[in-house]
């Protein structure tokens, strides 16, 4: 029985139908017209980055019509657990950028303007979601191939502006350590200070603007993009092999554009790394300043992107790349706000301060949000002791303001090693619940 992802509700389901529809239509429009690549290019891709960064991770996750594609390959699984070799486990983060940086350099001497190659591309791209489901166990796809999986990664860790539940497969079948989609903040603290999440992700703000800058490193003028004339250009050889750079134009511009691309990401990558030795100069802590240095990555890769996606058919619009001017920004610092702030011991103290909400021992109603969970039971203390309460109740909210104290204590034990958990969920959650009650936790939990 192939595994099926959790929490999708009928709303979902129907949003995601939609979204394959629409992707399976797109292919049909690439045979009859040659608007496919401007709507695409310029009015859908661009939706997707600040798409992922509001409606969140997992609800992503699950409308992603890729996504659902590939997990029909999951039906001619039938169970096999098969999973990735070891070093893509490592690097997958390295291994989705170059994926990305490959089909970059395709847009740029193939898919941007010809309609049959992007109708082409995404067949690919769908059939390689396939066949990867079909051949490896769990969300192989999503986990360690998909180059969107990169970028909502990029944009969505450790969490997006919306909180969201979860995505993962029920049963889990194990395919990724530390898996996004069971617990998406519990993945990324676990990984932080992950080489190959450091050397993609600090590229990353470099091969968005290498992409972008080619347009005028091979004409000489920033209108060959903003004017949107490369929607309408059918492959040949001359897009190819063609002039390169408008000053060395002996270059065939597919080793042209590669070689810009890779230039700016490596420049990015040493830019970052610099900018994170600034950062530990600063706060004196190698995991902290890994977090602000990709939060940093983050914010300047989203923003760069939006200084130029969807800005050929923006244009057209009366105050159309004002708009952008001011939202993107604007969603970039909130997203940015949300993550500077966030420490591993605030989510450890989250987590268990939202399991204690599951089964709030006291009579007055608990705090809504589970950050107030600390600063409320101190607060009962002090009222109950006025009050007069009896010394186990008083007794009782001390156990419960430890328990707390000691779960913050625990965020250490993101560093260590840790086991995908593969109880049913009720089990699992009731397990935890006792967990909280004794206050002790079982070895290799997994912070939830
Ligand atoms: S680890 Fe489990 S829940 Fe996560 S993607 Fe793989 S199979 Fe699904």
């Amino acid at each position: 029985m192939p595994p099926i992802v959790k929490g999708l509700t009928p709303a979902l389901r129907q949003t995601r139908n939609v979204l394959v529809a629409g992707y399976l239509g797109f292919v049909g429009l690439g045979l009859v017209s040659d608007t496919q690549p401007r709507i695409f290019w310029t009015m859908l891709l661009p939706l997707l980055p600040v798409g992922v960064v509001l409606m969140g991770f997992h609800v992503w996750r699950n409308i992603c019509p890729l996504a659902f594609l590939g997990q029909l390959g999951r039906r001619l699984n039938r169970g096999r657990q098969r999973r990735v070799p070891p070093w893509l486990e490592s690097y997958f983060f390295p291994a989705t950028f170059g994926i990305l940086l490959v089909l970059l350099v395709l847009r740029l001497v193939a898919t941007n303007g010809d309609r049959l190659w992007l109708s082409g591309l995404l067949v690919a791209l769908a059939l390689a979601a396939f066949v990867t489901n079909a051949i490896f166990t769990g969300k192989t796809w999503c986990n360690f191939v998909c180059p969107v999986g990169f970028v909502e990664r990029v944009y969505a860790e450790p969490r997006s502006l919306r909180s969201t539940g979860n995505s993962q497969c029920d049963p889990c079948t194990a395919c990724k350590r530390h898996c996004p989609d069971i617990d998406q903040e519990n993945a990324y603290w676990k990984d932080v200070t992950g080489s190959g999440r450091r050397l993609a992700i600090y590229a990353f703000p470099g091969l968005v603007l290498a992409f972008y800058t080619y347009y005028w490193l091979r004409h000489g003028d920033w209108e060959a993009y903003f004017d949107g004339r490369w929607t309408r250009r059918p492959v040949d050889a001359a897009l190819v092999v063609g002039e390169g750079f408008f000053f060395a134009p002996q270059v065939p511009a597919v080793l042209a554009a590669t070689l810009t691309l890779v230039a700016f990401s490596v420049a990015s990558y040493g830019l970052f790394r610099l900018l994170e030795v600034g950062i530990r100069g600063v706060v004196g802590n190698g995991e902290r300043s890994r977090h602000l240095g990709l939060a940093l990555a983050a914010f300047t890769a989203f923003n760069l992107f939006y200084v130029f996606a969807g800005a050929p058919s923006l244009r057209q619009l009366p105050g159309g790349t004002r708009a952008a001017a001011f939202v993107a920004p604007l969603v970039g610092t909130l997203f940015l706000r949300r993550r500077w702030q966030r420490t591993p011991e605030h989510f450890i103290g989250e987590r268990g301060a939202t399991r204690l909400l599951r089964s709030w021992p006291f009579e007055e109603p608990p705090p809504r949000d589970p950050s107030e969970v600390y600063g409320w039971i101190r607060a009962s203390r002090h009222a109950r002791e006025k009050d007069h309460h009896s010394e186990p109740d008083l007794e009782r909210t001390d156990v419960l303001h430890e328990m707390l104290v000691v779960r913050l204590k625990r965020g250490k034990r993101l560093e260590e090693g840790t086991r995908v958990d593969h109880r049913p969920h009720p089990e699992r959650d009731e397990a935890d619940t006792a967990d909280d009650r004794d206050g002790a936790g079982h070895p290799g939990s997994q912070g939830r």
